[in-house]
């Protein structure tokens, strides 16, 4: 019994893929790149537009300017009243694209209502969009063009899934929830890496026995308990998305981990999965859109 419980510890079943292991190796290339870019004399910076002072805005926005700021990318942060109009905004952003030491441009949406989203977020100039919320980008993403920005937390998925040597090409993969940020776009990112892909949503029937029928899954619907034990089996990957405020006010994700986690490959945790990894795939955009243009002059 001694013997088992041993093993059982040194080799858990399930395996976490902890977004923090996954970040760091990023940031750690990171660091080289940007010192190159410094010796050719360009420091990438990140702008980041915020309409209000929504609290998850706030602080999304402190673990960008931290993770920014451990690589050596520089940030400035300018921040609008809520009662902004759109031309306010687009006049912001106006500023922004034609601002060569600003590399990349990060816009804080939703944003309230009464500013026009298409507008805003077709305002910005591709070549600074580094979170992907541009119709050129979400296209140059549909042809499979990897010369643009996807939405971080899209990209992050796919990361993770490769840091941990989890085989895409041929594999079956369901995406729950089908938004532009992050459902469509990674269903479009894993159709690329050729997986076999299908996307669920509110409506979809049958979505146990869908989920059950796939290797990869991920999950972003913000809905607690949306993956259960009863549809996840002994070989699946699951990147758990979605983040949702239990009752006793503890953050969980989509997948109702306690039971899940051990019946399965591996698993995103929440906090400490996706989350972890968003920031530093926006910081290697910025390091990215800083290098284009650098190769532009
Ligand atoms: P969203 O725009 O509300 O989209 C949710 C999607 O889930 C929709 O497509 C919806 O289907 C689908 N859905 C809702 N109920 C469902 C159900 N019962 N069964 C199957 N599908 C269902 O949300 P989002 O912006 O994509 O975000 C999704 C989650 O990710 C949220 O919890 C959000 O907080 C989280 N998030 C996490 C990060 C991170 O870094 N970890 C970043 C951004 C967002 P319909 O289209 O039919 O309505």
């Amino acid at each position: 019994r001694i013997v088992l419980e041993k093993i059982w510890k040194e080799e858990p079943m399930g395996k976490i893929f902890k977004g923090r292991e996954v970040a760091d190796n990023i940031s750690e290339k990171l660091v080289k790149r940007v010192d190159e870019l410094k010796k050719k004399g360009k420091s990438p910076t990140l702008a980041i537009l915020r309409v209000g002072v929504n609290p998850s805005d706030l602080a999304y926005e402190r673990g960008a300017v931290n993770r920014a700021e451990k690589i050596g990318v520089k940030t400035r942060i300018l921040e609008l009243d809520e009662t902004s109009t759109t031309d306010e905004v687009l006049e912001k952003i106006d500023v922004l694209n034609s601002d060569d030491t600003v590399h990349g441009v990060l816009i804080f949406r939703p944003l309230p209502k009464h500013i026009d989203d298409d507008k805003v977020r077709n305002r910005l100039k591709a070549d600074k969009d580094v979170d992907g919320i541009g119709d050129v980008s979400m296209a140059k993403i549909y042809r499979g063009d990897t010369s643009g920005f996807a939405p971080c937390t899209a990209k992050a998925c796919i990361e993770i899934l490769k840091h941990f040597d989890v085989e895409i090409k041929g594999k079956k993969a369901v995406v729950i929830g089908r938004s532009m940020v992050i459902g469509k776009p990674v269903a479009m990112m894993l159709l690329n890496e050729n997986a076999t892909v299908t996307i669920c949503h509110s409506k979809s029937e049958k979505l146990s026995k869908i989920i059950a029928e796939n290797e990869i899954v991920i999950s972003a619907v913000g809905r607690a308990n949306t993956v259960t034990a009863e549809c996840t089996c002994g070989n699946q990957k699951i990147i758990d998305v979605g983040i949702n405020v239990h009752e006793s006010g503890k953050m969980v994700g989509d997948v109702d981990f306690e039971n899940v986690f051990g019946e399965v490959y591996g698993i995103t945790p929440v906090p400490g999965g996706v989350g972890a990894v968003t920031t530093s795939i926006l910081i290697d955009h910025v390091v990215r859109a800083a290098e284009m243009d650098c190769n532009r002059k």
